[in-house]
Formats: structure tokens, sequence, C-alpha cells
């Protein structure tokens, strides 16, 4: 279960996406679907429940239906064929009462199980016997644990289950979790608990601890492949496990370095990295301290000393430095690894936009980068709109008019290693906060802003939902106007405005009146009336897709600017803009001249 395929809490009914909500609130990796016209509450809306659960499961998500075993085994039947791969699949009575765990027990089905248990006073009705005697599951250790013949682990608990004692033998790692099972030095079946990459006897039951940590270095642009090569070869070599590795650690100025993130993406582990200082204080435990090093980054090692920090005061170095042309690695070990306690992550921030208001504008690559980020950065009432969905992250709320110092706040979270999101309305390209970022990072190069990632997802612009609401009147050739002189001298807008007029573009205008700014879009009216005929459409759309949504359709000529405040979006349409009536109701759109020439245009 990876932050790519988050828990999915199926709920059917309204009873049920009230639960589903509950359960959210203690598993902050779950998101609430629920079925269209019965879950108002939701983070993800489906309309067809069979469709949508055989979707999850294919796509690895671990299930939690609100809802009969039945509708779960009926719909999924078709869809089982591996158990070893397939997610979790989980009932619960819609009084959170009984949770079922079905498919999946020893692969995290009766875990969650008990979680969800506590979280609704319920229990979990686990069926599957060696959970039920000893609360563990050989074949499902807890997180960071890997089993390395899990055909094996059958057999290990069915002799337990019978009376059987098995020895254990601890070469790394402290099994406390392994406890309950009653063992013996001279049992027929063997727990073996190694970072070492051996072949299993055949009464062995292997299992991999969370003990190793690499630390990596090398020259700025280093191949990947051949730190990826180093790393394999450094593994093989020294007989160690690859999965009982949980972290590839560096120095913090190697926190954007494609190699170093490629070695940790190849070992499926996050990177972490520490500052020079931290590193510095690891120099008695080195190997092989350099005073070159030293005069290169502040310390006098990068890979020993960044695993020996790792893995903690009792860790140790158990492969000194080895190199290739251009890179260095380590290895250390430790006990109980845990890769988010270690240093600090590569930080990243995503610029988002909500929308021009409600969830369904929301595009689901926004919603996924909400889901794993820490810290939520925005104007207050945008972050409220977000509504349930970023309950347990960090807000940091704005008020208007601080876009500088927001994009800057979270600049600063996200080179803390943090992983932040920046809010705006609408699209966050068009007229917010993306553009303030990039020109920031441009114009004041603070190295470790430019070592974070950085995503932008687009999002419906109030344009978009004002244009659709209304019909289609950006069907051709059209320009948007913010009529705000805050940023930008009116005298520029006003050019702006005779050529947009004059060119015949249809025109959106952003930002056209506030309490004090009113003649801004008087102006605008009479330059295009100069330029378009006095029926021109024009649409008023306010408070899109919020509480007192208006979309109302004028002739230019009527157009009255009292009706317009900053929570609206008005379009002009061009000289061949039409208005009809349909159904009861207006609408408008501009044509494309399909009329005239009567062909298909390819790809439209
Ligand atoms: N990034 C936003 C625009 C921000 S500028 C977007 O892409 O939509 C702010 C202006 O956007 C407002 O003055 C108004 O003109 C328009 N706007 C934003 N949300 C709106 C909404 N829900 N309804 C109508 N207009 C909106």
């Amino acid at each position: 279960m990876g932050l790519e395929s988050p828990i999915a809490v199926i709920a059917l009914t309204a009873a049920g996406g009230k639960l589903a909500r509950q359960i959210q609130l203690g598993l902050p990796d779950a998101q609430v679907h629920g079925l269209f016209g019965r879950v108002e509450d939701c983070d993800i809306t489906f309309t067809d429940t069979g469709e949508a659960l055989r979707a999850l499961f294919r796509d690895g998500h671990a299930i939690v239906g609100i809802c009969a075993t039945g509708i779960l085994i009926r719909t999924l039947i078709t869809s089982l064929s591996d158990k070893h791969t397939e997610p979790p699949v989980i009932a619960i009575s819609p009084d959170g009462a009984s949770i079922v765990p079905l498919l999946g027990g020893h692969h995290g089905a009766n875990r969650l199980a008990r979680d969800i248990a506590t979280l609704t006073g319920g229990i979990a009705a686990l069926t599957t016997a060696g959970e039920t005697i000893f609360g563990v599951a050989l074949d499902d250790p807890p997180p960071g644990w890997t089993v390395a013949n899990p055909a094996r682990a059958k057999d290990v608990m069915a002799d337990i289950l019978f009376g059987g004692k098995p020895s254990l033998i601890i070469e790394a790692g402290e099994p406390d979790w392994l406890l309950p099972i009653p063992l013996d030095h001279d049992g027929a079946w063997m727990i073996r608990i190694s970072d070492r990459s051996i072949k299993p006897n055949p009464n062995e039951l292997l299992i991999h601890p969370p003990s190793l940590v690499i630390g990596v270095g090398c020259e700025r642009n280093c191949d990947p492949d051949e730190l990826r090569e180093l790393v394999a070869q450094t593994l093989t070599d020294a007989r160690l496990a690859p999965q009982s590795v949980r972290a590839v650690v560096s120095i913090n100025v190697k926190a954007d370095e494609p190699a170093v993130h490629a070695v940790a993406e190849g070992l499926g582990v996050p990177a972490r990295f520490f500052n020079a200082a931290e590193l510095e204080a690891e120099t008695p435990r080195l190997e092989n301290p350099s005073d070159i090093v030293f005069r290169e980054v502040g310390a006098h090692g990068v890979s020993e000393a960044a695993a020996l920090a790792a893995a903690g005061a009792k860790g140790k170095l158990i492969v000194t430095k080895r190199k290739s042309r251009r890179a260095t690695c380590a290895v250390a070990r430790g006990t109980d690894i845990d890769a988010s306690k270690i240093g600090r992550a590569r930080g990243h921030l995503s610029i988002v936009g909500t929308g021009p208001g409600d969830k369904a504008h929301r595009i689901p690559a926004t919603d996924t980068a909400i889901f794993r980020a820490q810290d939520l950065v925005g104007y207050g009432p945008y972050l409220d709109l977000l509504g349930p969905s970023i309950a347990g992250k960090t807000r940091h709320d704005f008020g208007l008019g601080a876009e500088i110092d927001r994009c800057r706040h979270a600049l600063n979270l996200a080179r803390q290693g943090r992983d932040v999101v920046l809010v705006s309305s609408g699209d966050p390209g068009v007229f917010a906060m993306a553009t303030l970022v990039f020109e920031l990072l441009d114009q004041e190069p603070h190295p470790d802003w430019q070592r974070i990632s950085i995503d932008v997802h687009p999002g419906v612009s109030a344009m978009q939902l004002a244009a659709a609401r209304a019909g289609a009147p950006l069907g051709h050739d059209f320009c948007a106007i913010s009529l705000s002189d805050l940023l930008t001298p009116w005298p520029t807008i006003q050019v702006r405005l005779e050529a947009a007029a004059e060119a015949d573009f249809v025109t959106a205008f952003y930002n056209p009146r506030s309490r004090n700014r009113h003649h801004q879009i008087e102006t605008a009216r009479g330059i295009f009336l100069t330029h378009r005929p006095a029926d021109t459409p024009v649409i008023i759309a306010r408070n899109l897709a919020r509480e007192g949504e208006s979309v109302e359709i004028v002739p230019l000529s009527e157009l009255q600017v009292e009706t317009i405040d900053m929570l609206t979006v008005v379009i002009i349409g061009n000289s061949q803009s039409r208005r009809m009536a349909l159904g009861g109701r207006n609408w408008a759109y501009t044509p494309r001249g399909y009329a005239q020439k009567n062909i298909e245009e390819p790809g439209s």
C-alpha cells in the first residue's frame, strides 16, 4: 500500500458516509468513495458500485466496504487470481460494530481491521488461524520487515498451532513482534532474522529486518546507472539483502541529485539527507575521513558519515567507503530503521488550483497532491473550500493580498524537507500563485529553495466554468485580461483592452471591480462598445460553484457595472457571438464558422 494507492473506504448510504469520515480521521491514508446520489460528503464519487470496486481492487487499493460481505464477495469474485499480490478487502457493518477482513488477512487486512475496530469501538472478526491464537502472522510481518520465503510461513504456523516450538536465530534487528510465539532452542523449524542475502535451509523461515542504510555520495550529474551499479555490486559483494535496506542517505547538497533518487527508487525506499554539521559529528566514527572532502562540503565524509548518522549511535559501519569513478557508497547496520525519522526528505512543493468552488470541479491530480501533503498554504477561505479531506494536515492560513508571503512560506517549508501544497483558486497559473513561485525562484536564488522538487497541477479557471454554464462562448479565439491595476499599470491594461476589442477576441475579465475600483469595467465596456455590436452577449458569472452562484447573459449595451464585484468573471463575446433561448433559459455561444464551411475540422 503505497501513497499512490490510498485505502478506499466505500460508502453506499449517507450513514455509511458518516462512518467512513469517522474512520478516515484515524486513517490518514484513506479516501472516502461515495455512491452518487446517496453519499454527499465524500472525496470521490462513483456511480457503478461493481465497476468502482473492481477498478480499485485491480489498482491495488485496500478496500474497506461499509456494506454487507455479500456485496464485496459477489462483486470481486471474478477478479480474484493471486492472493500474494492482491490488496486487502474488509467489510464493515454500517453501525461500525463488525469489521470482517475478507481477503488478504495476512497482507494487511487483519491489521487494518484491528485498527478500524479501535476507531469504531467494534470487533475485528479475524478468521485466519495464526492471528487468532498469537496475534502474530508470520507472512504479514510489521512494516519494514520482509519474509524472504513466505511459502514456508504456513508450515511454521501450522507446526506452532499443533504445539511445535521453532527456534529463533537473530543475526540483525530486534524482532520483538515475534515474542508471543513459543520458542525452543531445539525446534524442528527455525526462524532466522538476517539482513544477509542467503538461501534459507528447507526447515527455515528467513525474515529480513529493517536494519540497513546505504550512504552515498557522487559528483554533480553523476550518471544514475554508475551509482546504481556501485550500490548493487556493494550489496552483492557483502552478501547483504536489498530487502533490509530502509533508506538511501546523503548530504543535503545532493537533495536534488538524480543519481541519489534513482538508487532510492530502485530499492523502493526513501532518500533522506543530512546537513554538513550533522555529518561532521560522525567524523570520529569514520573509517576513511578525508580532508579533501572536508574542504569541499564541510564534513570529513559523506557516504560513511551519512550511513552512520542514519543508523544512529548504536549503528555500525559494515561496508566502508567503496568508490567508482564519480561516486561512493557505504553501508551501516542499525536496528528498526524508520526512514521517516532520518535526517530530512528532499522537500516537495505542489502548486495546485482548487477550481472555482466546490470539489466537483477539482481535478483528481490535485486531490492526490493534497492527500500526500503534510502542509497546506493558502488564503484561509480557499483552504476551507477543501472540506474534510484536509483533516490532520498542518494549515498555514494567509490573508488576502499576502501572496508573496504565502509563496515564500511554502518554499521555506519545502526546503525543510516537508511535502507542501500551495493552494490557489481556479487554475494556479491564471492570475494566481504559480507564477509568483517561479519569479521568486528566479530572482532570489536560495540554494536550498532550488533543491526542492516542484510540480504544478492545472485547475478549472473561473472563465472556463463561466463559459460552460453559459454554453460555449469561448468557442473561437479568446483572451483573458485582469482589470486589477494593483500589479499592472492602468495604461498597459487599457492598451490591451483596445487591442483585444479591435482584434475581435472573445474577452474574459478577471478582477473586474472592487469596492473602491469601479472605473475599469466602465472604461472596458466603452472600449468594446466602439468595436462590437450593442447586442453582443456578455456573461456575468458570480460566485461560480459556490453559494449564491448566478450567471446572467445581457447585451453589451445593457451591462450594469453595479451587478459586478470581485467574485465575478465577465466574458464579452466577439462580433459573431450569439445569445439563444433553449429549454426555458438563455445560452450564449461563439460560432467557429462551420455554418459557412460545412466541413469537419480534424481533431476538434
Ligand atoms: N486563479 C483564478 C483567478 C484568480 S484572480 C482562476 O483561475 O479562476 C480572482 C478573480 O477570479 C476574481 O476577481 C474573479 O474575477 C475570478 N473568480 C475566481 N473565482 C471565481 C468564482 N468562483 N466565480 C466567479 N469568478 C471567480
